[in-house]
């Protein structure tokens, strides 16, 4: 699994970011993360789907993160789509 070489980690439960205290994953984490995945993006994915389940879990210990509960997935995973969809565009030529 891809371990990224960031400062701009979460800090659970509160799913806040170590570096700028901004809800994690953070602008400047998601930029440091693609660049990183760039080469490995199906090991990005996997560890982006690991700290859904790791946030969910907190969840239901009963953590209150930062944000919606019913936006995990779009903080987390949705972000990552969103890119990786429009980086197929751009190499195939389609419209988006
Ligand atoms: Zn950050």
């Amino acid at each position: 699994m891809l371990v990224p070489r960031t400062p701009h980690q979460p800090d659970r439960p509160t799913w806040d970011c170590l570096a700028c205290g901004e809800a994690w994953p953070c602008a400047p984490g998601k930029v440091e993360l693609v660049e990183q995945g760039v080469v490995h993006r199906r090991s990005l994915r996997l560890y982006l789907e690991s700290c859904a389940i790791d946030m969910i879990d907190d969840r239901a210990d009963g953590h209150r993160a930062s944000g919606r509960d019913d936006a995990i997935y779009d903080r987390i995973l949705g972000w990552f789509d969103a890119h990786e969809s429009a980086s197929t565009d751009r190499a195939t030529g389609r419209a988006a």
